[in-house]
């Protein structure tokens, strides 16, 4: 029997900011469709009033991770001291922030900058940013704390675009809560498969997000979730799987300009996100159903 895998919200659906009635409302809201866990963007720490959240969070009954990119004045895999030492910074008060709150995971573009970068990464800046993940890594353990470092497509960094190159990463590291977090909107754009890649990431896998290629209501866009969902109950996978999409009707700059988003696909994030529940619950039945029965022998 296998553990049922949480599902969560990304807070942006909700609410651009973390104030105290931004809060209150994306927890209460995430609560009352039933996920298990919120995702808050950890972009800005100062605006996250640790005490007030964890009382929401403790009156809502559901868990808490955090996803961040680091800034570029804060790129961990730069050659640049002053931008590492920054980033370092970021990624350890981040940690300490979890720690008080609870929170489980930490993912998101945490070994670079989250950017379009104009020329590749070095093998240098690599080493560097192994070296940084893997000191912040220990400080994540003693709290509880699994990273996930989030493969994104070549427009957002250029060191982790694909699922085998988070494994390299991840085994580089060499910590058991430093782990691959996977994204099917990024997966459509750079894995040959993303099925085999869910596989073959296997147990290097700690967090999934859910988006369709337009990152608009699931099922609205143009991937397979039916394999999706396959591959990772076939792999095991037993972690967090979160929704996320993005909307200018409450993200505002400068993350619509990073994300590109120029097209609104939705302005109702409850309808959206009482469909992606859904959406996620029956696929994840309907994946378990499949494997239990293809594995099922002669009698
Ligand atoms: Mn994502």
């Amino acid at each position: 029997m296998t553990m049922r895998n949480k599902l969560g919200l990304h807070g942006f659906v909700w609410e651009a900011g973390w104030n105290r009635e931004q809060c209150a409302r994306a927890i209460a809201n995430t609560a009352a469709l039933g996920y298990d866990l919120i995702e808050a963007c950890a972009l800005d720490p100062s605006s996250i009033d640790v005490d007030f959240t964890r009382r929401q969070l403790e009156a809502a009954g559901i868990g808490l991770t955090f996803s961040l990119g680091l800034a570029s004045d804060a790129d961990i895999s730069s050659n640049d001291d002053d931008k590492t030492r920054r980033g370092e910074q970021t990624l350890a008060e981040i940690i300490a922030i979890a720690r008080d709150l609870g929170a489980t995971h930490v993912c998101g573009i945490l070994y670079s900058a989250f950017q379009k970068y104009s020329i590749p990464t070095t093998a240098a800046g690599v080493a560097r940013s192994v070296d940084v993940v893997r000191r912040i890594g220990e400080k994540a353990a003693a709290s509880g704390i699994t990273l996930g470092m989030e493969v994104v497509n070549r427009y957002e960094t250029n060191v982790l675009n694909t699922a085998s190159q988070g494994v390299e990463f991840c085994r580089r590291v060499g910590l058991a809560n430093v782990k691959v977090h996977l994204d099917c909107y990024h997966m459509n754009i750079e894995e040959a498969d993303v099925a085999t890649a869910i596989l073959e990431t296997g147990p290097h896998l700690g967090y999934f997000h859910t988006g369709d290629s337009n990152r608009g209501y699931l099922g609205s866009g143009s991937i397979d979730f039916s394999r999706i969902f396959r591959a990772l109950v076939r792999s095991g996978y037993e972690g967090p799987i979160t929704f996320e999409s993005f909307s200018s009707k409450v993200v505002g700059q400068p993350l619509e300009g990073i994300l590109g988003i120029w097209r609104n696909l939705w302005e109702d994030g409850q309808d959206l996100s009482a469909h992606a529940k859904q959406f996620t619950e029956a696929h994840l039945k309907a994946a378990r159903e499949a494997i239990t029965h293809s594995q099922s022998s002669l009698v």
